[in-house]
């Protein structure tokens, strides 16, 4: 049998580093986009020169099309691109430089999806409160949400038939497969990896990151994460609330964690 590693590596267009120090997960908006230019400016330096002792990866509700937007808008900053990506909140995983989707992570999340979709969205059609979202059908069902219209009645019916349903930033309601966000396609992502669970942080800053700091990982809640996260904090105990906001947070929450030696 081709060990785990290897094949997911087959499935990528750029080798991953060989002996990572760290394999850092980082959500996107207000996490890693987040903070003054000046302090993305250095963060984005540091994480280019240390390409082969930290494996980056995107965690992000963003489908593949708006990473990419990302990758652009912000390439001036010195943003460059992940090793991975997870998107559409877990249920897509691609290869960070070509943004390709990867096979042996996405097949399993869309044979599911398949007989999930129409009754999900029967269910939907017409609630008050929802729009559907530019990037809607990537293995999932993607809102914008009133939460004064919106009638939270459905979640369950959602449940019932097959669903995970995540409101985050009191704007965005997600409809995903049962079981699938962000925490649960990550610990399968590093199993495939064979990542050493100690030198993984994960950061985030609204509730579809609240998946993955359930995973008992090392993780960085920012500085400017929303109330409704921050109120999760006592029930996660790996979890570092950071001071500072975006970039500057992931970095004070990796020298809490001991990373510091990467800034040598
Ligand atoms: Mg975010």
């Amino acid at each position: 049998m081709i060990p785990a590693r290897q094949l997911l590596q087959s499935q990528l267009s750029a080798p991953l580093p060989e002996h990572p120090e760290l394999v850092l997960v980082t959500d996107l908006d207000g996490t890693l986009l987040g903070g003054a230019s000046e302090e993305r400016r250095s963060f984005y330096r540091w994480l280019a020169e240390q390409r082969e002792r930290v494996l980056h990866v995107f965690c992000t509700g963003r489908d593949l099309e708006a990473i990419a937007d990302v990758l652009r808008e912000d390439e001036p900053l010195g943003l460059s691109a992940p090793h991975l990506v997870i998107g559409d909140v877990g249920c897509t995983v691609a290869c960070g430089a070509s943004l390709l989707p990867v096979p042996l992570a996405v097949d399993p999340i869309d044979a599911r999806w398949r007989d999930l979709e129409a009754p999900l969205a029967a269910l939907l059609q017409d609630q008050p409160g929802l729009k559907l979202q530019p990037c809607s059908s990537n293995r999932r069902l993607a809102y914008y949400v009133d939460l004064e219209l919106f009638d939270p009645g459905v979640i369950e019916q959602l449940e019932a038939a097959g669903a995970t349903c995540v409101l985050s930033d009191n704007r965005y309601f997600d409809v995903l497969p049962a079981g699938v966000n962000k925490g649960a396609t990550l610990l399968a992502l590093l199993e495939w990896l064979e990542a050493d669970h100690a030198a993984v942080v994960t950061a985030g800053d609204t509730l579809n990151d609240l998946a993955m700091f359930e995973t008992g990982l090392k993780g960085v809640m920012v500085g400017n994460a929303e109330p409704a996260l921050v109120a999760h904090l006592p029930s996660l105990p790996s979890v570092y609330r950071a001071q500072a906001a975006g970039c500057a947070g992931i970095a004070e929450g990796l020298r809490h964690f001991g990373f510091d030696h990467l800034w040598d």
